[in-house]
């Protein structure tokens, strides 16, 4: 199987050289180039996670030594999760929520970032690179964090994170600017996400940059949603969910469900697309946005529309105008045209919108939740069902809830539950009615176990004494310039 760019075909690497690269020179995004299918799903039924992740990663790595990549599955997806069943599925009423915040770092940017590294590992190794990666990440929130805990201490790497300094939790930050680790960096920018992101794709497409960096032998790499290394791990618990509801009795073998992805860059839902295309029996996959909901007016429009002020809410890691993996959406659902993408993508850049209204969007549903409506949703599934969503989840829960109504489509839905509530708590305990004013994060943690008997982990709550070490800030336009800085490139032997 090859990986080739969104808007230049003729650029086709292996997977370990799309993983090492992490984005196409062009700009374009790695994709593969056919999407293979599992047939007799129920013949997994069971495999365990980590048997599930090797039957579904072998299929797209071909590069890859199978029992290099078991050893990866292995090192990934161990006790650093606290529930056996890694991604474990609850049915809250009617809906199951798959929760996909059991590790690390509580939210589900670990599912994949527990193993890109030692993915990005062996690539290193199969190509033969003796230079030394370093890992360019800008985060809303979650990706930091968990690069950054995946990457930390790993010989021969190196990771910077770019986080928006007003866009993101107070855990959130206090999760990545307490980083250990020789080769970790944190900074802060004035600006927002897409800002963030921006930056270090413009880095990536900077030939200057690339040359200076290869003279001083180092090569870049990203642990964003653009590397497909992110997405291919991303695919598994969709089967895994759908195997669990077989499994017990939920569903009938070829039974359709609903999936409701919280999204924000598009590749959570992406990873579901794939997981479709593979064969998995899904009917709509729908698009959860918050009140950036340029997502939700793409998919029931075919126009994308940036042009608009980012909103901060209170699920900061949906906080995103631009969301890049819908590139790779594009691409697929054009049958692959490239100069298509690639013209609509500069047109983006340039006018700040598009129009696709050929496309066939069907298959998709997008909806939005307000501010407010998310409250009430954590208050009703809480007051109902006693069962605490965090915000993000909360907005998939409320568009779920949209859906329904407006379909009367009654299948089994999965509702993707991305964070752990107790990441971000201000918001839960003043939806269930706690008085939060004048109260530190820290104390309205325990408010909230308290009140509703819930249990936050430690990691979280042992934050509040732990050392801050990263206080670098920039302005957006002199990220370049502190990577140099960080990498003792200077300016002067450029
Ligand atoms: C990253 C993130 C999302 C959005 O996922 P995308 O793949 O960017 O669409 C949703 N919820 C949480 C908690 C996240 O960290």
């Amino acid at each position: 199987m090859k990986y080739i760019s969104s808007r230049d075909r003729r650029v086709s690497l292996l997977a370990s050289q799309a993983i090492l690269q992490g984005i196409s020179k062009e700009g374009g995004l790695f994709v593969p180039d056919e999407i293979p299918i599992i047939k007799n799903l129920e013949r997994l039924k069971g495999k365990n996670y980590k048997e599930l992740t090797f039957e579904i990663m072998n299929r797209f790595l071909d590069d890859f030594d199978p029992d290099v990549i078991k050893i990866c599955i292995d090192k990934a997806y161990d006790n650093k999760f606290t529930e056996e069943e890694i991604a474990p599925l609850i049915k809250v009423g009617e809906a199951y929520f798959l929760e996909l915040f059991h590790g690390p770092t509580f939210a589900f940017k670990d599912m994949a970032l527990s193993i890109l590294p030692y993915l990005l590992k062996e690539a290193i190794k199969i190509n033969n690179v003796h230079r030394e990666v370093v890992i360019l990440t800008a985060t809303s929130g979650d990706t930091g964090k968990a690069a950054l805990e995946g990457f930390a201490n790993i010989e021969g790497i190196k990771i910077i994170v770019f986080y928006p300094e007003e866009g993101v939790s107070d855990i959130q930050k206090r999760q990545m600017i307490t980083q250990e680790g020789d080769n970790t960096f944190v900074v802060g920018i004035k600006g927002n996400f897409d800002d963030a992101q921006n930056g270090v794709k413009e880095i990536f497409s900077d030939r200057n940059f690339a040359d200076v960096l290869d003279r001083h032998n180092f090569v870049l790499s990203s642990a964003n949603s653009i590397n497909i290394g992110r997405l291919l791990p991303q695919m598994v618990y969709y089967f895994h969910s759908y195997l669990t509801l077989l499994k017990r009795g939920d569903i009938c073998q070829g039974e359709k469900i609903n999936v409701v992805v919280p999204t924000g860059n598009f590749g959570n839902i992406l990873a579901a697309y794939y997981a479709k295309k593979m064969g998995l029996p899904i009917n709509r996959l729908i698009c959860a946005s918050n009140e950036n909901n340029v997502l939700r007016d793409f998919l029931n429009t075919g126009n994308y529309d940036k042009r608009r002020e980012l909103i901060l809410t209170s699920s900061p890691s949906m906080d995103i105008l631009i969301s890049s993996n819908l590139e790779r959406l594009l691409f697929h659902l054009s049958d692959g045209d490239d100069q298509l993408i690639n013209g609509t993508m500069k047109k983006l850049d340039i006018d700040g919108f598009y129009q696709m209204e050929s496309l066939d969007l069907g298959e998709f549903y997008g909806g939005s939740s307000l501010e407010a409506e998310t409250s009430s949703s954590i208050l009703s599934v809480f007051k109902n069902q006693g069962y605490l969503m965090d915000p993000h989840s909360a907005v998939a829960f409320g568009v779920y809830h949209k859906y329904k109504l407006e379909s009367g489509d009654n299948l089994k839905t999965v509702i993707v539950s991305t964070a752990s509530p107790f990441k971000f708590a201000s918001k839960v305990a003043s939806s269930i009615g706690i008085d939060i004013d004048l109260m530190d994060e820290f104390s309205v943690i325990e408010e909230l176990e308290n009140r509703t008997g819930g249990k936050a982990p430690e990691a979280i709550k042992s934050l509040k004494n732990k050392t801050i070490v990263h206080n670098n800030k920039c302005d957006k336009k002199d990220m370049a310039a502190i990577v140099k800085s960080f990498l003792n490139v200077g300016e002067s032997d450029d």
